[in-house]
C-alpha cells in the first residue's frame, strides 16, 4: 500500500483498466458504478483492437457527405431532430477537427495511443488470466464499388503516414482471403496489425472479478456530485446520500463523463454517439477475421459469442430510446458481401460511444482540480484504448511525466467552449 487512496466512477473497460494501474502501483482503489454489472458499452462492442485506425470521425469532405448518409434509408448516421439545438457547438468543432492540418494532428495523437494499446493490454490480460482473448489477427477493409476505394485514398494515405501498414487486394484475391465474400466485393485492404478479441463482455467481466479477487471492491453507487476537499483530495456524493472520499479520483463514467466534469469547472464537449449491432450464433458462414464494411461504416466480428454485425451512429443524447430497427440497415447491406449470411437467432443491442467532436479522449487532470484524472471519451476506440489510457492514468495520479505527450488529450482544449 502506497498510502494513498483512489477513487475511480465508472466500471466500464477504461475505468477497470484504470483501477488496475492503480491497484498495481499500491493504492488503496475503489470503483463505483450505478451498475456494476449491467450492460455497458464495454459489454457489447464490436471487438476490435483497432490500432489502425488513426483517423478522426470529422475528415476532409466529411460535412458534405453527412446530409447524404442522413437521407438514405440503409446509411450510417441518424440525428434526432428534438436534439439537433444542443448538437450544434459540438457540431462546430466536428466541422473544424476536418481541415486538414487538424486531421493530421490528430492522427498522430491517436497514432500515439494506438502504438501502445496492444503491448498495453497484453499486459493487463496476462494478470488476470486472460491472455486467449487477444485471438484475431487483421482486418480486411472490403469495397463494393472501385469508387469507394479511392474515395478513401486521403485516409489510406493519412494511416500510411501514421505507420499503418495495409495491402490492396483485388475482389478475387479477397475471396480468397475469406471465401464467404460474394462477387459484390471489388477491392479490399488488408490491416495485418489490427487485432480483435473473442468476446469483450468476457473481458469485462474478468477484469471485475481479478479486481475484486485482489481487494479492490467494486460498489453500486450514482454518482451524483464530484467537488475538492478543503482538506485536499476529492469528495463524491452518491444518490443514498453517502459520500466517499479519496486523495485521487479518476472519471471514467464513458458518455456519462460530462455532468461529472461540469461539477468540477471543466467544460466538455461530449455527446452520446450511439451504435447497434446483431450478434448472430450461427451466421451460416465462417470468417477468419474482422472484416470492415468502409462505404456502409460497419463491421463484422467472429466472435467466441458469434458473428457480431454492427455499426451507425446515432445522436439523440443520453436519454433517447434505443432503436433496435436500426440494426436492419447494416443486416441487409451485410447480406449483400456475404451471401451465406443466415440472420435466425440475432441478438439485438446498442451502445452510447462518449464521443468528442475531434476524436480524441480526454486523458489527464481537471484545469482546477490536479487530484481528479479524466480518463473518458473514448468514441469508437475505447476497447482499443483502455490499457494504454490507465497508463497515462496511472502516471497522472503518481505526478510522473507520462508515457507519451498527453497534450492532444486533455481538457483544456474545451476552454471557452459554449
Ligand atoms: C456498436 C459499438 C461498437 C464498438 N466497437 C468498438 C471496437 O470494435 N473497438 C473499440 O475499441 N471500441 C469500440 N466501441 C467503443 C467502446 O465500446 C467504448 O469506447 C468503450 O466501451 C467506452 O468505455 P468506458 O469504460 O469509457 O464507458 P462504459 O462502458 O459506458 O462505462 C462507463 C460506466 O460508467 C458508469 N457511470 C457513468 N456515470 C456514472 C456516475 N455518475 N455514477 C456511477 N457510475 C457512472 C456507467 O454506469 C458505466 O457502467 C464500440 C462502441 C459501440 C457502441
Amino acid at each position: 500500500v502506497n498510502g494513498r487512496s483512489a477513487l475511480v466512477i465508472g466500471a466500464g473497460v477504461v475505468g477497470l483498466c484504470a483501477a488496475h494501474a492503480l491497484a498495481s502501483e499500491n493504492w488503496t482503489t475503489r470503483v463505483v458504478d450505478r451498475d456494476p454489472e449491467g450492460d455497458k458499452t464495454s459489454l457489447g462492442n464490436a471487438g476490435g483492437l483497432a490500432v489502425t485506425e488513426v483517423a478522426p470521425a470529422s475528415m476532409p469532405g466529411t460535412m458534405w457527405r453527412a446530409p447524404f448518409w442522413l437521407l438514405d434509408p440503409l446509411g450510417p448516421l441518424f440525428v434526432r431532430p428534438r436534439h439537433m439545438p444542443r448538437l450544434v457547438p459540438w457540431l462546430w468543432r466536428f466541422a473544424r477537427a476536418g481541415r486538414r492540418a487538424e486531421v493530421e494532428r490528430i492522427a498522430a495523437a491517436l497514432a500515439s495511443l494506438n502504438a501502445a494499446s496492444i503491448p498495453a493490454w497484453r499486459d493487463v490480460l496476462a494478470v488476470y488470466g486472460l491472455s486467449a482473448q487477444i485471438a484475431g489477427e487483421g482486418a480486411l477493409a472490403v469495397y463494393g464499388a472501385e469508387k469507394g476505394w479511392r474515395r478513401d485514398e486521403f485516409e489510406r494515405a493519412l494511416k500510411q503516414r501514421h505507420n499503418v501498414e495495409v495491402a490492396t487486394l483485388s475482389g478475387d484475391e479477397a475471396r480468397e482471403f475469406e471465401p464467404a465474400l460474394g462477387p459484390l466485393v471489388k477491392q479490399a485492404d488488408y490491416f495485418p496489425q489490427w487485432r480483435y478479441v473473442g468476446d469483450p463482455a468476457a473481458i469485462v467481466r474478468g477484469l471485475r472479478q481479478g479486481l475484486v479477487n485482489r481487494g479492490v471492491p467494486i460498489v453500486k453507487a450514482d454518482a451524483t456530485r464530484v467537488a475538492r476537499r478543503e482538506t485536499g483530495g476529492v469528495r463524491v456524493e452518491v444518490a443514498n446520500g453517502q459520500q466517499f472520499e479519496a486523495d485521487v479520483l479518476v472519471v471514467a463514467g464513458g458518455a456519462w463523463s460530462g455532468a461529472l466534469a461540469q461539477d468540477l469547472g471543466d467544460r466538455v464537449l461530449l455527446e452520446s454517439e450511439r451504435g447497434y449491432n446483431a450478434t448472430v450464433p450461427d451466421p451460416g458462414v465462417m470468417l477468419r477475421r474482422q472484416i470492415i464494411f468502409p462505404e456502409g461504416k460497419f463491421v463484422a466480428t467472429p466472435l467466441s459469442v458469434g458473428l457480431r454485425i454492427g455499426g451507425a451512429a446515432e445522436f439523440g443524447g443520453l436519454e433517447a430510446p434505443e432503436n433496435l430497427a436500426r440494426v436492419e440497415s447494416f443486416t441487409t447491406l451485410a447480406r449483400r458481401f456475404l451471401p451465406g449470411l443466415r440472420l435466425e437467432g440475432a441478438r439485438r443491442w446498442s451502445g452510447h460511444r462518449p464521443a468528442t467532436p475531434d476524436s480524441l479522449p480526454v486523458i489527464g487532470p481537471s484545469r482546477g482540480a490536479p487530484e481528479v484524472v479524466y480518463a473518458f471519451g473514448h468514441g469508437h476506440l475505447g476497447l482499443t484504448q483502455a490499457a494504454v489510457t490507465a497508463r497515462l492514468v496511472a502516471a497522472f495520479a503518481a505526478g510522473r511525466a507520462p508515457p507519451l505527450d498527453p497534450t492532444p488529450f486533455s481538457i483544456e482544449r474545451f476552454r471557452g467552449a459554449r
